[in-house]
This record gives C-alpha cells, sequence and structure tokens, in this order.
C-alpha cells in the first residue's frame, strides 16, 4: 500500500488538471478543427457535452420505462436505522477506500443530459449508506462496499453473510450495526456466499486468527470455495485486470460525465482485501444446518452466477438469501473484464429451484447487492421474473441462431420481452441485452460467424492500411466521420475511424474524433459496464495510459490459498515459449511440510507439470517447505534467495533454475488497447492503480 500511496502522490490532482489543463494537455486538434468544444466543467479538458442526437436517445429512452413503479425505491428505503454519520471510509493504509459525497450530485431530482435515465436511477437506489433492518433479527449495512453485508442474530452472536471487499467497509459495517442493535455480541459465524471477491475479502475487517484458532467463528462456505475462488482469476488474472479498467472504469472520475455507478451498487473501496479458508462445507444440493442456535437451509446453486454459489433460507424468520443469483437487475451472462460465460439456463433453473423449495412460504427475500423485498407475492412476481430473464436469453438467443444469426448480428435482434422490460428488475445494470446475448453465443458456438472472411482474419494494423487507402486516405476518413458525428451515427462512426487509427496509431486528429464517438456512445448507454468501456476508450484515447508504478498488493491470504499446481500452471502461461526453443530439462520439486511431489518438464519450449511423481531422470531435485515457496509465489523472495538461506535444498544442475528464471515475463498491465495509445503520460484523475497481482480478487 505505500507503493500505492506512493504512486498517487506522483499524481498531478483532478483540480490541478481542470486549473493546468492547457498545460498538461496540448491543444487538442479537434478543437483547433471546429468539431464541437470541450465542454467547462468536464472532468477532461477536452470533453465534450451530449450531442442533441444523444440528448434526444435519452429523452427517447425515458418514455418507454416504468417510472411509475416506484416499489423498488420504497424497499430501497424500508427498514433504515440510521446512516453512517462520517461520509469516508479510511482505509487503514491512510487513502479514502470509499467517499459517498462523491455521488452527492445524484441525491436531488436533477436530470442529467449525459446519463441514460434509467442508470440514473439504479446510481440513486444505490446512494444508501447505512444500517437497515430486513426483518426480525435480520440486519443489512448498505453502500459501504460494492456488495451489502448481512448480521444474522443468532443464540450467542452475529452470523455474517457476505462481508464486504475489504477489511476497511468490514470493520465500518460492524461499528455500525454495534451501535445501533449489536448488543455488544461477538461474529459467532461467517458464511460465504460464493467466491466473488466483493463476498469474503473483507473478513480480516472483523475475524482473527485467534477468534479461528480457539475455534470461536464457525465460516461456512458452498463445497470447492477455495479452489474456484483462487483459480477463475489466475491464468488470465492480468488480462482481466486491465479489462477492469474499461468494464468498472477505473481511471474515470465520479461526475455526471464519467463513472456514475457500477450497477451492482457504486465502487468497489480501495482497501485491504483478505481471506480465510471455510471451516465447513455444504456439498449436498440442499443441505440443513444449524448455525449458532438457527436453523438453516442451504441450497448450492454450482454453474450460476459464480461457479459455486448457495442460497440460503432460514424458516424460522421466512426469510430467503438467494446470495447473487437474484438482485434487483440483470446480472452478467458474460462479464466484460473476461471470465468463462455463464450457464443462463442453468441458473434460471435453480432460481426455478429455489420458487418451489421455498416461494411459498419465504415473507422477506435479500441478497448481497442492492435490497429486500417483502411479502409473499412479490417475492414469487421477482422470482419468476428473474427464472424467465435468464431461460428467455438462453432460449430465444439460440432460436435464432438455429436460424443462423450470428455472433455479430445478435445483440441487434435479440430483445428482453416487453413484459419483463417494463420492470426494472429486468433491467441491464450489469449484464446488458446486448452483450449477454452475444455471451450466448460464445458458450454455444464460440467467436466464429461461420464466415470463412472472418476465420484467420489478418490483424487490424495490417488490414486497416488498405481500408484507409481504398477510403481515400486519413482526411476523407475523418471528414466522413465528422458527418457523421453531426448526423448521430456514432457506430458508424466508430468503425471507419477505428480502421484509421489502427493504420495510423499516431494520428491525434483521428484519436480525437473516435473519442468525440465513444463518449457519445457511452452517454447513451444503460448500462454501467457499456457506459464505462466507451469512456474508459475515449478517456485513453486523449490522455494516453497513466505510466505510474504498477501496485502490488497482493493479499498474503490468496497467495496461500493457491495450490502449488496451480503456481506452477502458471509459470508455464508466464514463460517466453519462443527464448525456450531447443532447451530440455526436468526437475522433481518436493514440498515436505505439505508431503506434496511433482515433476516439471521443460519439452518443445512448453512447460507442464504433474502432481504426485518424481522423475528418475531428473536434471534437478528441489526440497522445499511449500510455507517458503509462498514467499517466491507472493513475489517477496526469488528461489535463489531460499537456496542461500538453506530453505532450499538442491541434488543436481542448479544452473536450469536461473535458465528457467531467464524465461519468465513480468506481466505489466498498462499495455494499450486501443492503438496509439501506449506510450503516453498525461494525467489520472481518479485514486486506482494499477494492480499486477496474480491471483488478484475480482469483485462482481
Ligand atoms: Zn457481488
Amino acid at each position: 500500500m505505500t507503493t500505492r500511496r506512493t504512486f498517487l502522490a506522483s499524481l498531478p490532482t483532478t483540480g490541478a488538471a481542470f486549473a493546468l489543463g492547457g498545460a498538461f494537455f496540448d491543444e487538442g486538434p479537434a478543437m483547433a478543427q471546429g468539431a464541437s468544444d470541450p465542454l467547462a466543467g468536464h472532468f477532461h479538458p477536452r470533453g465534450k457535452a451530449p450531442s442533441e442526437h444523444t440528448r434526444r436517445v435519452i429523452a427517447e429512452a425515458a418514455k418507454g420505462l416504468p417510472f411509475d413503479d416506484t416499489r423498488d425505491f420504497e424497499e430501497q428505503a424500508r427498514g433504515l436505522i440510521a446512516e453512517r454519520s462520517n461520509r469516508k471510509i479510511i482505509a487503514d493504509a491512510g487513502n479514502v477506500a470509499f467517499d459517498r459525497a462523491e455521488y452527492d450530485f445524484l441525491d436531488g431530482n436533477d436530470v442529467f443530459d449525459s446519463i441514460h435515465p434509467s442508470m440514473t436511477r439504479i446510481a440513486r437506489l444505490n446512494n444508501n449508506y447505512g444500517l437497515y433492518n430486513v426483518t426480525d433479527g435480520i440486519y443489512q449495512v448498505r453502500g459501504f462496499d460494492l456488495s451489502d453485508i448481512t448480521f444474522v442474530r443468532g443464540a450467542t452472536g452475529w452470523i455474517v453473510i457476505d462481508i464486504g471487499t475489504v477489511r476497511e467497509s468490514a470493520r465500518a459495517a460492524w461499528e455500525l450495526l454495534q451501535e445501533h442493535v449489536g448488543e455488544g455480541l461477538p461474529v459467532s459465524a461467517v458464511i460465504y456466499s460464493h467466491t466473488h471477491g466483493d463476498h469474503f475479502g473483507g473478513v480480516r475487517g472483523i475475524v482473527s486468527d485467534e477468534d479461528m484458532a480457539e475455534g470461536r467463528v464457525e465460516i461456512i462456505a458452498p463445497g470447492g470455495f477455495m479452489e474456484n475462488t483462487i483459480s477463475e482469476n489466475v491464468y488470465a488474472g492480468n488480462a482481466m485486470n486491465r479489462r477492469l479498467f474499461y468494464q468498472y472504469g477505473l481511471l474515470l472520475p465520479v461526475a455526471p460525465h464519467g463513472f456514475v455507478t457500477q450497477g451492482l451498487g457504486h465502487r468497489i473501496p480501495a482497501g485491504s482485501t483478505s481471506l480465510i479458508a471455510p471451516t465447513r462445507l455444504v456439498s449436498e444440493p440442499v443441505e440443513e444446518l444449524e448455525v449458532d442456535g438457527l436453523r438453516m437451509i442451504f441450497q448450492n446453486t454450482p454453474r450460476t452466477e459464480a461457479p459455486v454459489e448457495m442460497n440460503t433460507y432460514i424458516p424460522e424468520k421466512r426469510a430467503l438469501w438467494m446470495a447473487e443469483n437474484v438482485i434487483a437487475a440483470f446480472h452478467n451472462v458474460y462479464t466484460l473484464r473476461g471470465a468463462p460465460v455463464r450457464d443462463p439456463l442453468n441458473w434460471s433453473r435453480y432460481i426455478n429451484r429455489a420458487l418451489y423449495l421455498f416461494g411459498d412460504e419465504a415473507e422477506v427475500m435479500f441478497q448481497s447487492h442492492h435490497w429486500p423485498r417483502w411479502g409473499n407475492d412479490r417475492i414469487r412476481e421477482v422470482l419468476r421474473d428473474q427464472r424467465d430473464l435468464y431461460a428467455n436469453i438462453n432460449n430465444q438467443v439460440l432460436h435464432y441462431a438455429n436460424q443462423g444469426v450470428t455472433i455479430n448480428e445478435i445483440h441487434n435482434v435479440y430483445q428482453t420481452p416487453e413484459s419483463l422490460q417494463r420492470k426494472w428488475h429486468c433491467r441491464g445494470y450489469h449484464g446488458s441485452p446486448q452483450h449477454n446475448a452475444r455471451g450466448v453465443i460464445q458458450r454455444y458456438l464460440g467467436f466464429w460467424d461461420c464466415n470463412p472472411t472472418t476465420l484467420i482474419p489478418k490483424s487490424p494494423s495490417e488490414s486497416a492500411p488498405l481500408y484507409v487507402e481504398m477510403m481515400g486516405g486519413a482526411e476523407k476518413v475523418l471528414s466522413r466521420a465528422r458527418s457523421l458525428h453531426d448526423e448521430g451515427e456514432y457506430l458508424l462512426a466508430t468503425d471507419i475511424l477505428d480502421k484509421l487509427v489502427y493504420a495510423e496509431p499516431e494520428n491525434a486528429d483521428a484519436k480525437e474524433a473516435l473519442a468525440d464517438a465513444f463518449e457519445q456512445l457511452g452517454y447513451q448507454q444503460e448500462n454501467p459496464g457499456l457506459r464505462n468501456s466507451f469512456l474508459a476508450a475515449a478517456y485513453e484515447l486523449r490522455s494516453g495510459i497513466p505510466q505510474g508504478i504498477v501496485a502490488s498488493s497482493s493479499s498474503p491470504d490468496i497467495i496461500r490459498a493457491m495450490s502449488t499446481e496451480l503456481f506452477l500452471n502458471f509459470l508455464a502461461i508466464r514463460m517466453n515459449a519462443r527464448r525456450a526453443q531447443g532447451l530440455a530439462f526436468k526437475i522433481n520439486l518436493a514440498t515436505p511440510d505439505n508431503g506434496e511431489r511433482f515433476v516439471v518438464e521443460l519439452s518443445n519450449a512448453t512447460l507442464t507439470s504433474i502432481e504426485g511423481y518424481q522423475a528418475d531422470d531428473a536434471d534437478l531435485t528441489l526440497s522445499v517447505n511449500r510455507a517458503d515457496l509462498e514467499t517466491v509465489m507472493g513475489g517477496e523472495a526469488a528461489f535463489e534467495d531460499l537456496l542461500g538461506d538453506g530453505r532450499a535444498t538442491f541434488e543436481g544442475d542448479i544452473s536450469i533454475l536461473g535458465q528457467l528464471a531467464g524465461l519468465m515475463v513480468e506481466f505489466d498491465p498498462r499495455f494499450p488497447i486501443m492503438p496509439g495509445t501506449g506510450a503516453r503520460a498525461e494525467v489520472v484523475t481518479a485514486e486506482i492503480p494499477f494492480k499486477g497481482d496474480i491471483g488478484a480478487v475480482i469483485p462482481e
């Protein structure tokens, strides 16, 4: 975290960027050539106002929405016990982890011409910041984190269901609970509903090693929790971290022309994450347990919103916890930061099963994001609608695919049924119908649309120059793009400008024009992931990628949870295979403290490993305790250090280790996405550094 503060201290503040805009940014070519002028008050000196077309799109969108249904606002406000008086949550490292005041601009009834009205609505609903009563003995703290933190009164203490992303928000939630209804009772149990970081990362904020050592706290999770928590984010972790800058808009300041909300909640707090392994796993499809004196029925829902996840019914309170399987929005089938596409039909089936298992009885339904639903009719309405929402996109996208509609067309063809479009809890606040529809085709048919032109095409940078030549050169492309822009045809404008920036990555006019088109598209989106992606690309085209220090805040908890096999597999991904041509060796690796053994072999420029074996003809045999190996896995020590001080021992040709280390590449999350944005360093306007951790927990 020291690294993080050093990084931040090296950057000008947002205010300075406003005051000194001309000094930081060279004179904008778009301005010089008479495109629309920058907007005063926009966070970026070259940011533009919404055009008349964008304002019309937004006004039209408002007409079709069911604003007369205000039940969400009533449910969101119901049961408020107290708001937190301090608007800032300060991280242990001293930075501001979350600042509720940044979202004050949403509190009134202002209409924003740069925000889709439906997004303004969900952003307002996400503006809660306090302790709420759900039903007798159940409380939620909302708005301290991307997710809610839920407290259920047990016989001897508090059962915490999902515990936020960072220790600081968990601790702040605990303090607010204790201030009002906690009665000074301790934490008696923690339940992780699923494997995403915003549901377990805060655990060390309120549970200590002593609590665990003395058996004071039981931690319950679905079977397969640890494996799935870590594995989802390791292999493509650096790419996912980079893509978060688009989906979550990490460089965009909170502002009417920037970041507004993430849909599930507001931002991920900038604090420290943690993980304590579960002490009890729920393995049966439906399993009943007594947790601190309270009867709970767990329903495992594997391969839904997460690889492993579980709903919970508390019969005594007629309370149904739907984890993240049902929220007040359409969730991601395909998640833009990158993840295997989820199975919407399976997801729907588990919601239906919850409806039939608990739907007749439940009087309150609550979950890990947004707010509860009260009354049996309302619960069944939401469960049925959500069941149909996920089944419909699965079935109807495949219905079209079976008639030849491709991944490149489906988002313009598929629509959520009109009756569900009029339900707020089916709006695309996390997954948009468009990108989810493309995800369904990806899941079943993959990336290829079956047109051989797109099967093994030239890379964009190779084919783009021909397009630009055939279109008559850069000036013609720019001129036509500007007229398309003036007509409000922003997607068409991006199509031709994209070719131009690939052909001429240093063409500042092209990048500026593309940024302007992306910005208008961003303003028009209802879905935060789509808005943030367009606005993030506009930001990077205008300013380049900030070149500050890459922060490494890998939680030791996460490293400990990573299997050695997963770590070895990740080494194989980090290895530069071209440099490994012609090399061949076998290494025996043993970790005596946990009794694991591996053969690691380099052959054919490929590193493989197998668990449970030692080779007779190994070139090198290494022995190191797993506990010491973790310092290497976490990047705190090199393997040579362990050999130097005797924590690791060897037999055979130790020079192999140096060869292997020399083949490793450190992934850097600052790689360019848009052409011509990599080597420039201007200004950052949000307090989130780049992170380069393997296995970093990714909230969802
Ligand atoms: Zn979540």
